[in-house]
């Protein structure tokens, strides 16, 4: 069976590094690549971080039941979700990574209950805002659009089963890492070797339940900007 990780964070909290780093770490590990009507940032190339279209082809997916799920994002651009990656990757008997944001997480929740998702956290706002700089990739205007948003994104963190606090790369690589292997581990008949007991238990320290505490300051670094 495939398992479908869904990943979100505020954009700039580094969740395309460390899915990429995963990508690399992990083998049998599929990533959507989403289609969107915004323009490529940067490096960014057509079927690598997504497939750029417009809006009328877009829409058009939309009309003919392409989609998992999509989403207005950022209140300006269309993302969506193609049904296609998810049917391959059950083919392969692969695993598959959705970079969603919290309203696609609803909608792919409500189509695939057995779904893992994943909330990533910056450390604090002041961190993400570095971040959103000196990626040097938005406009000034484009990264108080996604500051302003990233508070809104964050009180959805509830809804996640696993929290992430992406302060040291190295340390937010393996805790995800930990996560979606442990989540395989958890597949019936498993006996589990010294090294993936280690892994579930670094994944067990990332469960909402025991990250409420850990996320508390951060949110009100949001909070007491968004007023
Ligand atoms: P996202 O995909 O969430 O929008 P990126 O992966 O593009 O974010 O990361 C935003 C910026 O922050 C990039 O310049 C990236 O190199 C940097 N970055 C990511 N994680 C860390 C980290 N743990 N420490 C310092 N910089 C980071
Ligand atoms: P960015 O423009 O920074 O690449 O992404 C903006 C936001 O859109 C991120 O939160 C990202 O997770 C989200 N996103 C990317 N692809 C999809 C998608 O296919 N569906 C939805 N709902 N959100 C997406």
């Amino acid at each position: 069976m495939t398992i479908v990780y869904i990943i979100s964070a505020p954009s700039g909290s580094g969740k395309s590094t460390l899915v990429n780093e995963v990508r690399r770490l992990v083998p049998g590990l599929d990533f959507s690549v989403s289609y969107t009507t915004r323009a490529p940032r940067g490096s960014e190339q057509n079927g690598r971080e997504y497939y750029f279209v417009s809006r009328a082809d877009f829409t058009a997916m939309v009309r003919k039941g392409e989609f998992l799920e999509h989403a207005e994002v950022f209140g300006n651009n269309f993302y969506g979700t193609s049904r296609r990656f998810l049917r391959e990757a059950t083919q392969k008997n692969h695993d598959l990574v959705l970079d969603i944001d919290v309203q696609g997480a609803k909608q792919i929740r409500e189509q695939l209950p057995d779904a893992v998702s994943i909330f990533i956290l910056p450390p604090n706002r002041e961190t993400l805002e570095w971040r959103l700089k000196n990626r040097s990739e938005d406009s000034a205007e484009v990264i108080q659009r996604r500051l302003a948003t990233a508070y809104r994104e964050i009180a959805n963190y509830g809804e996640y089963d696993y929290i992430l606090v992406n302060d040291r790369l190295e340390q937010a690589a393996d805790e995800l890492k930990a996560v979606v292997l442990s989540e395989r581990l958890l597949r019936p008949g498993q006996e589990l070797t010294e090294e993936e007991k280690r892994l579930s238990v670094m994944a067990e320290r990332c469960r909402l339940v025991n990250m409420r505490e850990r996320v508390k300051p951060i949110l009100d670094s949001f909070h007491d900007v968004a007023g």
